[in-house]
């Protein structure tokens, strides 16, 4: 296969860091750095561009790069042609709607006759025309929470992740019209070599997400409680049981999910299981 993939990546903001290492624990290597625009791998054909994040669904919809990594807000906003190929759980943040504090707020109807200042007109004219509220849309490119306080507007629409920038300029958020997180996004149009590449890098990714999604579990329980304590450790398949040198005992290894974690410990503690050790996982095949 002589066909190089090019990933087109953020070069420094809130998605490089975290695109950077995604690529890491995949095993995908390259440089990166100051002023480098951009890196071939060296051990995955793949060529890496750097670039301003806005910049970045229009390359891919041009097909100068064929991948890139992009908060889904800017996917959206600038509606370029490309394809959502998988969601990466990072750079979560969202687009909310803030009005000087103090200021009462009924809700979005209020905007009715205001300005509202915002550097996403598309995201912020589809959500007021849903609801029906007819305001004037001021496009600024940058520091948008400052532009009450000079009377450009009554009220902004930005993105919003703690909420300490909106504080410090004394807005508050009103109401939420986007949730947003870092998104893989493709050229439509990938040939069948690149399409193979790019599959290739997907499933790598979904084995790194579901390695951080899950823990490995090595528990002792007695073995009166195993047939109890095995069903609430459904594993990948089902866990793996071995007698310990105790009489009576044996050792358990399984996978248990983040999200139910602290639930099923406590549950398995109950049941009668002792030394438990949680460990990560570094990949998860499926
Ligand atoms: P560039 O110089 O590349 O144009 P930028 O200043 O436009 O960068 P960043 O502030 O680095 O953009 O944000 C990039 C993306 O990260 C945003 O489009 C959004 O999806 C997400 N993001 C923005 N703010 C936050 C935040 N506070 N926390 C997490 N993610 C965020
Ligand atoms: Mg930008």
């Amino acid at each position: 296969m002589s066909s190089i993939l090019r990933i087109a990546l953020q070069k420094s903001g809130r998605l490089s860091e975290d695109s950077y290492q995604l690529f890491k624990e995949c095993g995908i290597r390259f440089d990166y750095g100051t002023g480098k625009l951009k890196s071939v791998s060296s051990n995955f054909p793949a060529e890496f561009l750097f670039l301003r994040d806005d910049d970045i669904p229009g390359y891919v919809e041009d097909g100068v790069a064929d991948l890139g990594i992009v908060g889904e807000n800017v996917a959206v906003e600038t509606a370029r042609n490309v394809v959502t190929m998988h969601r990466l759980g990072f750079s979560k943040c969202r687009l909310s709607i803030a009005i000087p504090r103090g200021k009462a707020w009924n809700g979005i109807s209020d905007l009715n006759g205001k300005n509202v200042a915002t550097s996403y007109p598309r995201l912020l004219g589809k959500y007021l025309q849903e609801q029906g509220v007819s305001a004037e849309i001021h496009e600024i490119s940058g520091s948008v929470e400052i532009a009450p306080s000079i009377g450009l507007a009554e009220a902004v629409c930005d993105i919003v992740s703690s909420g300490s920038t909106l504080l410090s300029n004394g807005l508050h958020e009103v109401e939420t019209i986007f949730r947003s997180e870092a998104i893989l996004v493709a050229n439509p149009t990938l040939d069948d070599e690149r399409q193979t590449l790019a599959n290739k890098l997907l499933f790598r990714i979904k084995s790194v997400q579901a390695a951080k999604n899950n823990k490995y579990i090595v528990l002792n329980a007695p073995n009166e409680a195993l047939t109890h304590i095995t069903s609430l450790l459904p594993g990948m398949k089902s866990p793996t049981v071995t007698p310990l040198a105790t009489e009576g005992w044996s050792s358990v290894h399984s996978v248990i999910n983040e999200n139910d974690f602290w639930e099923n410990i406590e549950a398995i503690r109950a049941a009668g299981a002792e030394g438990i050790l949680v460990i990560p996982i570094e990949k998860m095949i499926h």
